[in-house]
């Protein structure tokens, strides 16, 4: 049985003879971190690669990032303008870190965004302090240009969490990422780029906002013994992930090409099932591919938690309900005043299906057929298969 899962995504991973003479390096050199070769090798990579970035700071991990990123902007009071779908310990939690109050606006119904039209009445001056972080949800670019717009207006930093834009290219191939005062990339183990558990980088505006980025990650210490405020955290990647991250690198446009023909194969086979809606891919826009979104609508003959469990019971297929349950819902943050109808809307009716590099045509197969037979009303029963 645990061999015929399929999980919503499977890592992609370099050979690992590629990686033996990078480690045989490590362990010569006995340089683990602190900005190692690989370290600084990956920081000047990346900024190649992602297109128009200058400055690029690495980071153990996204979340770190993002509580690093509201100290080096020196959000340190107030509230700050955030979206209710998102993933659950990020961004709000990089608010409470921060001892920040997240205030919850609504998103688009169709790029599951947040609704740049409904910030402004959210802003209560002078508590309000950021906008942050808008997600560019499923690697969809938010509507950047309005959110600048009342971000001048009102003095306002902007922070983006863009850990699922990586590579996303929008405007005649500039990177997305250059949007806001920063944005910060995750390269957990489930992210179209990832560098293992663990990973993730801020891209700054300029060198000296780098510099202190550079400290607080870690420890805050500029030197052997200056240390600047605030406490600063240790933040830093090692020398292994840098590594590995290199070698993901040489293959990160082939793993999106062939993430493109499973999304296009997808969109192929839903239109043909009434009452499933595949998330359209954004205009001007080159997109990672990093999620197969799809909304199941009323005419779908199952709801999406029906169908959800369809998927584990007849299929061994894991796929997952990413954003359920909205992150404004959450005890910490509830608010029975607060209503967001289209995240919550959205939140009971999305499904990402499973999506990677090497999904073969025989799991593709049983994942469409699993569809197909819920879409055909049968369901409820063992089908055998997987059991
Ligand atoms: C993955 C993710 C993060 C950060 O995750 P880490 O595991 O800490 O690297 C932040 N925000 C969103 C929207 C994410 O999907």
């Amino acid at each position: 049985m645990a061999d015929d899962l399929i999980t919503v995504t499977r890592p992609s991973l370099p050979d690992l003879e590629k990686l033996q003479p990078l480690l045989e390096e490590i362990w010569k050199s006995g340089r683990l971190t602190n900005g190692g070769r690989f370290h600084e090798e990956l920081e000047a990579r990346l900024c190649e690669y992602l297109g128009g970035v200058e400055h690029l700071s690495l980071f153990t991990n996204g979340t770190i990032a993002l509580v690093t990123a509201l100290q080096a902007m020196r959000v340190t009071g107030g509230e700050v303008i955030t979206t209710p779908y998102t993933f659950a310990a990020t961004p709000p939690h990089a608010l409470l870190w921060n001892k920040l109050k997240p205030v919850f606006v609504d998103i688009e119904p169709d790029s599951f965004n947040l609704d740049a039209s409904k910030i402004e009445a959210a802003i209560t001056p002078p508590e309000t302090t950021a906008i942050l972080p808008p997600v560019h949800c499923y690697g969809t670019p938010a509507n950047i240009d309005e959110i600048q717009r009342i971000a001048d207006l009102y003095g306002l930093h902007v922070i983006y969490d863009a850990a699922h834009a990586f590579a996303v290219r929008y405007r005649g191939g500039r990177s997305l990422l250059e949007a806001g005062d920063i944005s910060v990339l995750s390269f957990h183990a489930t992210k179209v780029f990832n560098t293992f558990e663990g990973g993730g980088a801020l891209i700054l505006k300029d060198k000296k906002t780098k510099q202190r980025v550079d400290y607080l990650k870690n420890f805050g210490f500029a030197n052997e013994t200056t240390v600047v405020a605030p406490p600063g955290i240790n933040g830093k990647m090692n020398e292994f992930q840098a590594a590995l991250g290199l070698l993901q690198l040489e293959k990160i446009d082939s793993d999106i090409r062939a993430r493109q023909s499973v999304y296009r194969k997808y969109r192929e086979e839903l239109m043909g099932i009434e009452g499933l809606q595949l998330m359209e891919e954004p205009v001007n826009t080159e997109w990672n591919y990093s999620y197969c979104p799809v909304l199941v609508n009323e005419s779908f003959p199952l709801s999406r938690d029906d169908l959800y469990s369809e998927f584990r019971k007849q299929g061994g297929i894991l796929v997952r309900r990413y954003f359920y349950p909205l992150v404004s819902d959450f005890p910490m943050y509830f608010d029975p005043s607060a209503v967001f109808e289209n995240a919550a809307d959205t939140a009971q009716r999305i499904l990402c299906l499973p999506i990677y590099s090497d999904l073969n045509d025989e799991d593709f197969g049983r994942i469409i057929s699993c569809l197909r037979e819920a879409a055909n009303g049968h369901h409820g029963g063992a089908s055998g298969r997987g059991q």
